[in-house]
């Protein structure tokens, strides 16, 4: 081996001595600012989009619908016609791609019913079958080009981003938009008393939702000034839009009301099932809730979700694939502890989530609030077996500060 001080950099040709950091290769050495450069190519080749050709298998509805099972628990109506707009919408792609000439509409979805019912579950449930990217956004923080907030355009953006840059995968990923009823307009509703966006809004998405090419800056809107656009078709982009639409059973009671004055009920009044009135839900009531028409014809599936009694929230807890319980004995199974809980205490949770108010999403922070105490101590002993019962359950709960729930009682 020569003089060490006589190495040099392969890429510039920097000797030792000039460089900071000479990193030896098999036959080859790179110093600290080629690697910095090579960095910054590896970033910007990163962000490029791939065109590569995707294509997603098409899974039939009673597939899509066992898939959804071992995840969403419950909402059977939601789960099935979910299942049929999606099967048709990749059906509707595979119908492009042979240049038929029927062309068949989009089934892009609304999806009405309670917060931390399983909407956005749903969706990303979707996605992880597919395989398809998925961008989440809620529709408050979007607003008309100029404003504060997040430009219709970022959705895609998002999407891009989850697609990894992957142009193709995109174009046929999914966008869940979140509250929509939100961006509701002002007036028809008198429940909704800011009106966050407003119809501006709702022009910007309809184009969107119907099909259009947008120019999506890849890092999204305003830090990135001179960034170059990406033209993104949303043609084949599924969108689902969910939201809570409160106070849509008061509509919905009104217009079965008239119906069963009217001639035309068909609907029986002594059938209604009035603890549940979100199933008869129709885009009429959207309608008068306050969405403008364009936006509902474009949203052409509608479905709803079932408030979660108890039963579904106690299932919650233990069925899914990735049902909490299952994630907790998971870490616990880490640190060999053996978890287990006994009915009472499963029966305590889900009837606290329930005195809370607290939904599907309470759950969480109940368990976390039961089992924190015995997340801090247990590990490194040789404690190997935690068995929740409802006594320790209701102590723990009782012990802990829980600040959300606190908050809501
Ligand atoms: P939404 O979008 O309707 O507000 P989410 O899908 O975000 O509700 O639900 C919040 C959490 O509650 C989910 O992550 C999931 O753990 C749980 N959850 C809600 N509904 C269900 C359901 N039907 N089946 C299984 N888990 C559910």
């Amino acid at each position: 081996m020569g003089n060490e001080n006589e190495l040099t950099c392969s890429f510039c040709g920097r000797v030792k001595p000039e460089t900071q950091i000479l990193v030896a290769g098999l036959d080859a050495h790179i110093c600290e600012k080629c690697i910095s450069q090579a960095n910054k190519i590896v970033e910007e080749e990163s962000t490029k989009v791939d065109t590569s050709e995707f294509s997603i298998e098409l899974k039939l509805p009673k597939v899509i619908k066992a898939f959804l099972d071992e995840y969403v628990i419950g909402q059977e109506t939601a789960k099935k016609v979910l299942s049929v707009a999606v099967y048709n919408h990749y059906k509707r792609i595979a119908n492009q791609k042979s240049k038929e000439d029927i062309e068949i509409q989009k089934s892009n979805l609304l999806l009405v019913g309670q917060t931390g019912t399983g909407k956005t579950l749903l969706a990303q449930t979707i996605s992880k079958l597919l395989e398809v990217p998925l961008a989440i956004v809620d529709a408050t923080v979007l607003t008309e080009a100029g404003y504060v907030g997040e430009d219709v355009e970022s959705i895609l953006t998002r999407l891009l981003q989850s697609a990894d840059y992957d142009l193709e995968k995109a174009q046929q990923g999914i966008v869940f938009i979140d509250e929509i009823d939100k961006i509701a307009r002002k007036g028809d509703n008198p429940s909704i008393t800011r009106d966050v966006s407003g119809e501006g809004v709702q022009q910007a998405l309809l184009k969107l939702l119907e099909g259009t090419i947008v120019n999506v800056p890849p890092k999204g809107g305003r830090k990135h000034p001179d960034q170059k656009f990406i033209e993104v078709d949303t043609s084949n982009i599924l969108f689902i839009a969910g939201g809570a639409f409160d106070g849509i059973n008061r509509v919905i009671n009104n217009r079965l009301n008239l119906q069963a004055i009217g001639y035309k009920s068909q609907i029986k009044t002594e059938k209604i099932d009035i603890e549940n009135l979100i199933q008869y839900i129709t885009p009429k009531d959207i309608r008068t809730f306050g969405l403008i028409p364009e936006i509902i014809g474009r949203l052409p599936v509608l479905s709803h979700m079932n408030p979660l009694d108890k039963s579904t929230l106690r299932s919650i807890l233990t069925d899914p694939k990735n049902a909490l319980i299952k994630q907790y004995q998971k870490l616990f199974s880490m640190d060999n502890i053996s978890l287990t809980f006994t009915t009472g205490a499963l029966d305590f949770i889900v009837q606290k989530a329930l005195d809370y108010n607290l939904g599907a999403r309470g759950l969480r922070s109940l368990c976390e609030g039961i089992l924190n105490q015995a997340m801090f101590e247990l590990p490194g002993t040789e404690i190997s077996e935690l068995k929740v019962n409802k006594i320790y359950a209701e102590e723990q709960f009782k012990s802990v500060e829980l600040p959300a729930l606190k908050a809501v009682s």
